[in-house]
């Protein structure tokens, strides 16, 4: 409570009111002077946060959506898929689909179209077609940049400590996980490898999300 009246902005809203309120001219011409900018300032930071994508307003999100997460061949074959687990329950995000698929060259084709005409691509569908990938469908509050937080850089020599990446990975070549970069491509993405009736809802834990 205190925190709210000690907040410069906050101060102004409420002198502002006040002064509306008892029709103090002298005070809302004192004011309305002093803060214009600062009013504006206030306006243009809502409008300049609204319009962003989720992933950059760098705000704090309320909203519930999906994301998907691949689970790529290294991370089957070395026995760490728990881990990967384990850090998106301990999250508190909820696992609504998961199921074992086969990427074939041309579902590669399909989800990296966007580096299909890079030279390293040939190496990723070797390396996505090297054995099952595991495709998980995760629900959660601001859950397309709080998993890729997990994840972090696509780089592993630059992704973090303590993310999958960073504490699992040195190579780009081997980077253990895929998941979508917004809520948008999370639409198409969970539709390229789910059907509905494969994402169930269920109610984990009323303490989160
Ligand atoms: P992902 O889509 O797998 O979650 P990302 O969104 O962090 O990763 P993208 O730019 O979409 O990064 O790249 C997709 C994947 O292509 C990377 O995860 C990585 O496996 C591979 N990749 C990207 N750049 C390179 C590169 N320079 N050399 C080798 N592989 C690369
Ligand atoms: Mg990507």
């Amino acid at each position: 409570m205190l925190s709210f009246f000690m907040q410069e902005n906050n101060i102004f809203i409420i002198v502002l009111v006040f002064a509306y309120f008892f029709n103090e001219k002298s005070l809302l011409s004192r004011y309305e002077t002093i803060y214009s900018q600062r009013f504006l300032s206030i306006i243009y930071s809502y409008m300049h946060n609204t319009g962003k994508k989720e992933s950059e307003a760098g705000k704090t999100q309320f909203e519930m959506h999906k994301t998907l997460i691949l689970i790529k061949p290294d991370t089957i074959a070395r026995g760490i898929v728990g881990d990967i687990l384990s850090r998106i329950e301990k999250k508190s995000l909820k696992i609504v689909a998961m199921k074992f698929i086969d990427m074939t060259e041309e579902l590669c084709r399909e989800h990296y179209a966007h580096i299909a005409h890079q030279p390293f691509f040939p190496k990723i569908v070797s390396y996505m077609t090297d054995g099952p990938v595991l495709a998980l469908v995760i629900e959660g509050i601001d859950s397309v940049r709080q998993v890729r937080n997990l994840c972090g850089a696509t780089d592993p020599q630059f992704a973090a400590p303590g993310t999958i990446r960073g504490d699992h990975s040195c190579t780009i070549d081997y980077n253990l996980i895929h998941s979508s970069d917004s809520i948008a491509s999370a639409d198409i993405e969970i539709a390229r490898f789910f059907i509905t009736e494969e994402v169930f809802q269920y109610t984990k834990n009323v303490y989160v999300n």
